[in-house]
């Protein structure tokens, strides 16, 4: 079970510290079979791996470009994430999507770089409401998901999980019911071979019901993954399920 907050744009330096400490304690008894990675924002990373240094927690970026160096304002690239002691990051979550203009294609080249440059790589997909409604869910999924697989080194699948994040779900309140996330990660299994995530209004109160689902092998957790009690709870529940 792997476990990741994703901060999106929330906590400064001073607060992540804060948080960090907080959980290292809550969680310093966690059961080894849990893995649990924050993902703060750039300006964070650092102070993050500093304080999660010698812990079992790891630190994940939100975003990775896919060239080395070069005339890309605003991006950072994988060399300068591995430097300061980042392993991993996520890769066209719907918000990058949605407002940033992320594509199939430049969420390849992402998750192709990233791996590259040995970073684990939580590659988000999902549908959307209107898609969901018109049947198109398990159309775009396999879009989606055949894209990222493209570039997936032969044998190179350790380092990459997916992330299920159906857009009506995310930040809104609305989980996915366990049924509908365990169809749709027995969906994605079957075209990409490697652990996939739910992610979607996860919450203290229905985490356990969706780890209990054979397919469902952790969570992305936003909004509840902003306090350490409700993270803290997600992650126990994780430990809680009978491996
Ligand atoms: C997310 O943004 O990845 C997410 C799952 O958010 P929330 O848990 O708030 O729905």
């Amino acid at each position: 079970m792997l476990i990741a907050a994703n901060w999106k744009m929330h906590k400064t330096g001073r607060e992540t510290v804060r948080f960090c400490r907080e959980l290292r304690d809550r969680l310093a008894k966690l059961d080894a079979g849990v893995e649990v990675v924050v993902c703060p924002a750039y300006t964070s990373l650092d102070e993050a791996v500093e304080a999660l240094f010698g812990t079992q927690i790891g630190v994940f970026a939100q975003n990775v470009h896919w060239e080395d160096h070069g005339a890309y304002t605003g991006e950072i690239s994988a060399g300068m994430l591995v430097e300061i002691g980042v392993t991993g990051t996520l890769v066209s979550h719907s918000e990058r999507r949605q407002l940033f203009g992320e594509t199939d294609e430049t969420a390849a080249k992402r998750v192709e770089a990233a791996l590259k440059a040995r970073l684990r790589t939580i590659a988000c997909v999902g549908e959307t409401d209107a898609e969901r409604e018109a049947g198109e869910a398990e159309a775009v999924l396999e879009r989606q998901v055949k894209a990222i697989r493209a570039v997936v080194p032969k044998g190179g699948t350790d380092l990459l999980t997916i992330a299920y994040e159906p857009v009506w779900a995310i930040g809104t309140g609305k989980t996915a019911t366990p049924e509908q996330a365990e169809e749709a990660h027995a969906f994605i299994r079957k075209l990409l071979d490697v652990p996939v995530l739910y992610g979607g209004s996860v919450k203290p109160g229905n985490a356990a019901e969706l780890f209990e689902r054979a397919h469902v092998e952790g969570a992305l957790v936003g909004g509840a993954s902003l306090e350490t009690d409700s993270f803290g709870a997600i992650c126990e529940a994780a430990a809680a399920v009978p491996s």
